[in-house]
C-alpha cells in the first residue's frame, strides 16, 4: 500500500491494452450510415412482422388498445406492475377532465431472485399476495357499490401474445427470468388463479405491455405522444399504427382506426455493430440467440459486457497489475449502475473509479487503468444510446411512411421510461445526439424525446378504466 508501482509494470500495462481498446473502439464504432442503415432495418422488419404472424424477429404484438386515454377518465383504479427488477402496486383514484388524478399510492418492492427460477405459480402468489396487502390495509378507506369489484390493469413485461385486452399467452421469458410453467399459459388466468388462493376477489380488465401502459399514461399528460420506449434492465417500443397497416389483422377490429403495436424489438438484430465480447455473453446466457439488440443496449447487459472487456484486458494485458482479480471473473458482478457511477467522476485522479472498482471486483488500479477502464465503459455506452437512438428513428420513419407528413411536420412526443434512460446522463445524450444526426436539426425539432415518470403504472390503470365493466356507476 502507498508503495509507487514499478514503472516499467505501468508501462507495459498501457502497451499491452491499447491494441485490445483500440479494437474493440473501431468494431463499436456506429458512424451515421451503421445508424442509418439500423433505422432502415428496423423500419423494414416492423413491415415484415406486420405483414404476417412470424414475418420477422419483430413480433408486432396487437395489443387491442384502440383509443388512448383521454382525460375523462373516472373512478378508482388498481395497477399491478411485474417488470424486470421491481414489483408494484398502485392505486389511483381518476377524477376526469379537470381534476384528473386525484390521489395516487404505491407500493414497490424488488422481486426475489430465487422466484425468477422457480415456479408459475410461486410467482403468481407472490404477485397476488402482495396486491392482497396492499387492498387489505384500505381497511374500508374506499367502498364500493354492491356487486363490483375493484379492477386492475396489469402491466406484465414480457412477450405475450395478446388474444384480447384482457387476456394474453406468455411466449417466452426474457431478462434473466427462467420461471418454469407459465410459457405458452395466459397470464391473466394465471393471476386469476393466484388471486382465488388469497381469496383476492378483482377483475384483470386490462393486460399490458410497459411500452404500451406508458404510452397510455403519457398520452394522457400530452396528445402528442406517439410513441413509448422502454430502457432499462431490458428494453422495448410500442407505436400508434394505422389498422391499413396491419395486414396480419385481416379486418379484424375494422371499427377502429389505429391499434398500438408492441415492437419487441429487442429480439431485433439486423445489421448490428457485434464484438466478440457479445457472442461470448450472448452464448452463455440463458436464452442464446435471442432478444440480441437488447443484449446490447439494456441495462441488465451494458456492465457484464464490460466485464468481458475488462477480463480479456486482465488477462492479455495486464490491466490490473500481473494477477487477474478473482472477482472479475464473476458473471454480473459489475453492473450498469457501477459504469454510470464511474463515469460521473470527474475527478484528475479518478478517485471514485477507483473505489468502486475496488468495491466492486477487488482491484488496485492505477491511473492508467482507470482510464481505460472509463474508455471501455465509453465506448460500451456510446454505442448501446446510439443504437436505441437508431431505433426510435426507425419506428418514427415508418410512421412518416404511413402517414405522410404527420409525424415529422408536427410536433411528435416519444416517451421514455426505464432506469437506465432515467439515471444514465450519457446514454441520454447519445441517444439524443443519434437521433438529431439521423433526422437533421430541423426534423429533429419537431421530435420530442422525454422522460414520463413511471407512467406505465399510471397507464395501466388508465386502461383498466377504459375497459372498466363499472366505470359508469362512478
Ligand atoms: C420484454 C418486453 C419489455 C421490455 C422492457 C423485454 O425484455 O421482452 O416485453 O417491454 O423488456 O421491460
Ligand atoms: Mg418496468
Amino acid at each position: 500500500r502507498g508503495m509507487p508501482r514499478p514503472r516499467m509494470a505501468v508501462r507495459s500495462t498501457t502497451l499491452s491494452v491499447v491494441p485490445i481498446l483500440t479494437n474493440l473502439q473501431k468494431n463499436c464504432a456506429t458512424p451515421l450510415p451503421v445508424l442509418h442503415h439500423v433505422a432502415d432495418a428496423m423500419a423494414a422488419d416492423m413491415r415484415a412482422g406486420l405483414a404476417v404472424d412470424g414475418g420477422s424477429n419483430l413480433k408486432m404484438i396487437l395489443s387491442f388498445v384502440n383509443s388512448l386515454p383521454t382525460g375523462n377518465e373516472k373512478g378508482l383504479f388498481y395497477a399491478l406492475d411485474l417488470g424486470g427488477t421491481n414489483f408494484r402496486v398502485l392505486r389511483v383514484q381518476l377524477g376526469g377532465k379537470d381534476k384528473r388524478v386525484i390521489d395516487t399510492e404505491f407500493e414497490q418492492v424488488s422481486i426475489p431472485p430465487e422466484l425468477m427460477f422457480g415456479t408459475s405459480d410461486e410467482l403468481f402468489d407472490f404477485i397476488a399476495s402482495g396486491l392482497a396487502r396492499f387492498v387489505q390495509k384500505e381497511s374500508g378507506k374506499f367502498c364500493l357499490p354492491p356487486g363490483m369489484k375493484r379492477e386492475v390493469g396489469f402491466t406484465f413485461s414480457f412477450p405475450v401474445k395478446q388474444t384480447s385486452i384482457d387476456s394474453g399467452i406468455l411466449i417466452k421469458w426474457t431478462k434473466g427470468f427462467a420461471v418454469s410453467g407459465t410459457a405458452g399459459k395466459n397470464v391473466v388466468a394465471c393471476l386469476n388463479e393466484a388471486m382465488g388462493r388469497q381469496g383476492l376477489d378483482m377483475r384483470v380488465s386490462a393486460l399490458v405491455n410497459d411500452t404500451v401502459g406508458t404510452l397510455a399514461g403519457a398520452r394522457y399528460w400530452d396528445d402528442d405522444a406517439m410513441v413509448a420506449v422502454i430502457l432499462g434492465t431490458g428494453t422495448n417500443a410500442c407505436y400508434v399504427e394505422q389498422m391499413d397497416a396491419i395486414p396480419k389483422l385481416r379486418g379484424e377490429n375494422s371499427a377502429s382506426r389505429r391499434m398500438i403495436i408492441n415492437t419487441e424489438w429487442g429480439a431485433f438484430s439486423n445489421g448490428l455493430p457485434l464484438t466478440e465480447f457479445d457472442k461470448d455473453m450472448d452464448a452463455a446466457s440463458i436464452n442464446p440467440g435471442e432478444q440480441i439488440f437488447e443484449k446490447t443496449i439494456s441495462g441488465m447487459y451494458l456492465g457484464e459486457i464490460v466485464r468481458r472487456v475488462l477480463l480479456k484486458m486482465a488477462e492479455a494485458g495486464a490491466l490490473f497489475g500481473e494477477s487477474v482479480p478473482e472477482k472479475l471473473s464473476a458473471p454480473f458482478v459489475l453492473r450498469t449502475p457501477d459504469l454510470c457511477a464511474m463515469q460521473q467522476d470527474t475527478s484528475d485522479n479518478l478517485e471514485a473509479v477507483g473505489s468502486i472498482l475496488c468495491d466492486v471486483v477487488g482491484v488496485n488500479s492505477n491511473l492508467t487503468a482507470r482510464k481505460v477502464v472509463l474508455q471501455v465503459c465509453d465506448t460500451i455506452v456510446k454505442r448501446g444510446g446510439r443504437l436505441a437512438g437508431a431505433g426510435i428513428v426507425g419506428i418514427l420513419q415508418k410512421m412518416e411512411q404511413e402517414s405522410k407528413g404527420l409525424i415529422f411536420g408536427r410536433r411528435t412526443v416519444v416517451a421514455m421510461d426505464g432506469g437506465l434512460y432515467e439515471h444514465y446522463p450519457q446514454y441520454r445524450r447519445y441517444l439524443q445526439d443519434a437521433v438529431t444526426e439521423l433526422l437533421g436539426f430541423e426534423i429533429s425539432k419537431n421530435v420530442i424525446i422525454e422522460h414520463s415518470k413511471d407512467g406505465s403504472g399510471i397507464g395501466a390503470a388508465l386502461l383498466a378504466a377504459a375497459n372498466s365493466k363499472y366505470a359508469h356507476e362512478f
